[in-house]
């Protein structure tokens, strides 16, 4: 059965996944959601045979619907062939009781790259399909790690530009030296002075500036996201909770239709959605864990029914979830309103207007799927030095939260439910913090000193990607305030 895109914001007609995926947001400024969530239609047991590639077609081609059979299948194989450093493209690791689903082997050492080796070829494809001559122009806010990989994905593609707006003090150096020295010349990469909460209510306002996307059209040029709050980069990341299921299934370690928990260190809510999307086509999932840092909005949000982002914006060492503004709940909020768009348009009114929403008691009951959990810094420094000292597997910042909260929730609950935890980031991309929560004496190392010496601790290569980056070259160094960033876009196009 088709399925269609219709906005979280109004009842206008819905769309086709190609032209959701070209569109990124709504024109009401509402986000795109599937009109129904499709049923997995194969057997379980079938999952443990199949490798990443199948099961990813498996899972997408029941939501894009009008993309062809060999258009699914030619965008798959052109995004999970090398660039990954495993065949396995995403490797189960079990370590001390959990089970580490490694999301990083891909040519930015982070989970974004699950969905954005892809992005780009859904979107070409998704240009042809509609006869689409525009120049497409990929705006992107990033709090680390979707901005390289949307950049790794995008470079040189043909037919495409990507502008990339990062938080300048609120990345860290890895991040940033990923970023700037991007080659492409189709690239932009600009530092602004703000938040990441800024930069992506800064790239929001651009897209839904109606008067600049008719400009910019007469010039050849249309707007779309590499952001989560793109549909096409939702649906790939459903696929790899779908694979882990089968690779338990296939080592032994669940028996068919048991459940599992799933937790997720989370910032714009994108992740932990895909694993409720899987969950909804019939993944035998019990819990789905929220994993907050510091900014612990969304655990609050669990706990009272009240989402409230008017606090104190926390750097801590888990910069990709350093977020108050969670876009991607808003799906979620749908979702559970009944799919009432005039309903969650208040809601989301009330969030650009006083910085919070309550939900209804009502749909509060509908959130028993959920467990909001956080960590703070020194709980997360904690179980990175915890798990090395156990048994030498090292994780990054963001798994090391989503780990901790995994402990309390075992603790608190009993649930000895087989469980998997997203495992975001490679701990090279996060080196000097993760350094840190093993040893203080590593402090007074060089950046680079201190990733030989993770390295040599953690008994793991340096990936391609830091290797890169040793000696490459800073080729962008634009920076500007929160209210220049259409003046930076227009410039860059040349209008
Ligand atoms: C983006 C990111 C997250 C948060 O994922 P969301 O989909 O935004 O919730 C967590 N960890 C890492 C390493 C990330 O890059």
């Amino acid at each position: 059965m088709e399925v269609l895109y219709k906005s979280t914001r109004s009842k206008g007609d819905p769309v086709k996944a190609s032209q959701a995926i070209l569109k990124g947001l709504a024109d009401d400024g509402g986000l795109f959601v599937p009109d129904h969530i499709p049923a997995l239609d194969m057997g379980l047991s079938e999952l443990a045979a199949m490798d990443y590639r199948q099961v990813a077609y498996e899972v997408m081609k029941l939501f894009l619907t009008d993309f062809t059979e060999e258009e699914l299948r030619d965008c798959i194989h052109r995004a999970y062939d090398e660039k990954f450093d495993t065949e396995a493209i995403a490797p189960l690791r079990e370590a001390r009781g959990a089970f580490y689903l490694e999301l990083f082997h891909g040519s930015t050492i982070a989970f974004k790259d699950m969905a954005l080796s892809i992005l780009p070829y859904l979107l070409t494809t998704s240009a042809r399909k509609n006869h689409i001559e525009n120049e497409i122009v990929i705006l992107t806010a990033t709090s680390g790690d979707t901005g390289k990989a949307a950049l790794a994905g995008f470079a040189d593609v043909e037919g495409t530009r990507i502008v990339v707006f990062y938080p300048k003090s609120g990345v860290s150096p890895i991040q940033e030296k990923q970023m700037v020295t991007q080659k492409g010349k189709n690239t932009l990469v600009v530092g602004i002075h703000g938040n990441f909460d800024d930069a992506q209510t800064g790239v929001k306002r651009i897209f839904s500036d109606k008067a600049f996307g008719e400009e910019l059209l007469g010039k050849g040029f249309q707007f779309s996201s590499a952001n989560s709050i793109n549909i096409g980069r939702l649906v790939p990341q459903v696929c790899y909770y779908v694979y882990a299921y089968g690779q338990l299934l296939a080592q032994g370690k669940i028996a068919e239709g048991e459940r599992i928990n799933v937790v997720v260190p989370t910032g714009n809510f994108g992740n932990i959605l895909a694993a409720y999307y899987a969950k909804s086509m019939g993944l035998p999932i019990g819990k789905l864990i929220c994993a907050s840092n510091e900014n612990k909005v969304l655990y609050d949000f669990f706990q009272t029914g009240v989402y409230d982002r008017n606090r104190e914006f926390k750097l801590t060492s888990s910069p990709s979830m350093d977020i108050l503004i969670s876009s991607n709940l808003e799906r979620l909020i749908y979702r559970i309103a009944g799919e009432d768009a005039v309903l969650n348009g208040e809601m989301m009114a009330s969030l650009s207007g006083r910085g919070k929403y309550e939900i209804t008691e009502e749909m509060k009951n509908k959130l028993g799927d959920f467990y909001g959990g956080y960590a703070d810094e020194e709980e997360t420094g904690a179980e990175i030095a915890r798990l090395y000292g156990e048994c030498g597997y090292v994780l990054d910042t963001h798994t090391a939260v989503a780990s901790c909260v995994y402990r309390k929730y075992v603790k608190e609950t009993g649930d000895s439910t087989v469980s998997v935890i997203a495992s975001t980031a490679s701990p090279f991309k996060f080196t000097r913090s993760v350094m840190n929560a093993i040893d203080g004496k590593y402090d007074a190392m060089e950046d680079f000193e201190l990733v030989d010496e993770l390295s040599r601790l953690a008994g793991v290569k340096v990936p391609g990607a830091i290797e890169e980056i040793r000696t490459a070259s800073v080729v962008h160094d634009r920076q500007c305030q929160v209210d220049e960033m259409k003046d930076v876009v227009r410039e860059f196009l040349g209008i």
